[in-house]
């Protein structure tokens, strides 16, 4: 079996749609597709949520009707794109489609306690992955690729740590497996991001997390391969929305690749490596519009050394740099408060930079950021906070890349080993 992954950006339009399936049909084994909301639909569901929290439901049902648009026009293009996509399949995945989009707009208008956000968050949230797969699904169907739709809330046991949901690889085995031997398709649809916790409330693997997803169920399923399938040719040395001379990298080991995707590489979620790498399960990251393409290749031993530097550049951090009050040595004595008090607002820490009584921490921006300043503060440190900064990382830097990058007023905190530097800097 392989996986095949679809991000939103190869399912944003009906063309996205409609190439998934000459994908899928170039392939002749079993597959297992796993498929994100389409295009920008978990932002656009992030803001029904917000309305929704903050009890504006009509707006939270205007902004629903918009993505319900959104998708209607996508399954109307898709009409046009085959000629089978008409009788069953698109009445019956319209009918779906509809459904799950009143379900939904049902779940807002009725809800009273809206208290607990980041359950709110998985429940509305994870409609996106739910709406795509059906679409994609039913458009297989049409066009005489015979497909299971598996609803992923019932296969992926997670805890129930809400927008960031861990998988329980032992009990999500076992319902994975079964899901998947119980039905005779060579085909089944999967959505990325959600899972459920054993008690059913659905819950989300964090944001970008379907990438996560497709490793897990190749690690569960024992894959051959698993395939992420992008709108870039495969990993560059940088994100060539940033970096206009970007170039191509064949070939890449696991190692290379969780410290790309860890720096903050949006090319690949960090979680992705570890499942894949235990197993020794190679991953492929191609380009949807040319799928002859290599791409990437990422396993454990490479042949062709990576030969050019690497850029990664994370944007929305900030700089906090926290000191004791007492002036006791900071990385001694409070390390562990400091963490733990950075775990329980989730800030994800990118950086570490200690001094005798400083700790500089770059971190992601998130709204518990001042949350977790003030709680720091009542615990006795005093905190600085440095906003709109950036991190750049560069592996394998020059002598002219540390001139241009790892210089200057703007860089606040820099950190070097023999072969990467790492910046801390104000964006410019
Ligand atoms: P998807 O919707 O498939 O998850 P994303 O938009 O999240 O796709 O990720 C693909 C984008 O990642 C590319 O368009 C590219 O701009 C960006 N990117 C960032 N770093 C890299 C890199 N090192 N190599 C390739 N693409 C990168
Ligand atoms: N749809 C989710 C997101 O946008 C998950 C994913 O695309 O990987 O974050
Ligand atoms: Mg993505």
């Amino acid at each position: 079996m392989k996986i095949y992954k679809f991000g939103g950006a190869s399912v944003r339009s009906a063309e996205g749609v409609a190439n998934l399936c000459r994908i899928v049909k170039g392939e002749q084994g079993a597959l297992f597709i796993v498929v994100s909301a389409m295009g920008k639909t978990t932002n656009a569901l992030e803001l029904v949520l917000e309305d929704f929290i903050g009890g504006n439901t009509a707006s939270a049902l205007d902004r629903l009707h918009e993505i319900e648009q959104y998708h209607r026009e996508i399954m109307a293009g898709l009409l046009h794109q085959g000629e089978d996509f008409s009788a069953d399949g698109i009445s019956a995945g319209t009918n779906r489609v509809g459904a799950l989009f009143s379900e939904l707009g049902g779940l807002l208008a009725a809800a009273s306690k809206r208290d607990d956000y980041d359950s709110w968050y998985d429940r509305i949230v994870s409609y996106g992955e739910l709406i795509s797969t059906t679409i994609v699904s039913g458009y297989l169907a049409a066009q005489g690729v015979p497909n299971r739709w598996l609803d992923m809330r019932r296969c992926f046991v997670t805890d129930s740590r809400h927008r960031e949901a861990n998988i329980n690889v032992d009990r999500s085995t076992l319902l994975l497996r079964q899901a998947v031997d119980a039905f005779p398709e060579q085909v089944f649809v999967a959505q990325g991001f959600i899972g459920a916790t054993p008690g059913g409330c659905p819950t989300t693997l964090g944001r970008e997390g379907s990438d996560y997803s497709a490793a897990m169920a190749g690690y569960i399923l024992g894959a051959d391969s698993v395939t992420i399938w992008k709108d870039v040719e495969g990993v560059l040395n940088a994100d060539p929305r940033l970096f206009s001379d970007a170039v191509h990298i064949p070939q890449l080991t696991y190692l290379d690749a969780i410290e790309l995707a860890y720096s903050g590489a949006q090319v690949i979620h960090p979680k992705t490596i570890k499942p894949l790498q235990n197993k020794g399960i190679p991953l492929y990251v191609k380009p949807f519009l040319a799928p002859d393409h290599a791409g990437t290749l990422i396993c454990g031993r490479i042949d062709t050394p990576i030969g050019v530097p690497i850029l990664i550049l994370k944007k929305d951090q900030v700089l906090l740099t926290i000191r004791s009050r007492d002036f006791s040595f900071v990385l001694e004595e409070k390390f562990a408060t400091i963490f733990s008090l950075l775990e329980r607002f989730r800030i994800k820490t990118n950086l570490i930079h200690n001094s005798a009584v400083n700790l500089s921490l770059c971190v992601d921006n998130s709204w518990h950021i001042d949350e977790a300043i003030e709680a720091l503060r009542e615990a006795g440190f005093d905190v600085m906070k440095a906003e709109n900064m950036e991190l750049l990382t560069v592996r394998g830097y020059t002598d002219e890349l540390w001139r241009k990058y790892a210089r200057g007023p703007q860089v606040f905190v820099r950190q070097a080993t023999q072969s990467t530097v790492r910046v801390v800097r104000k964006r410019s």
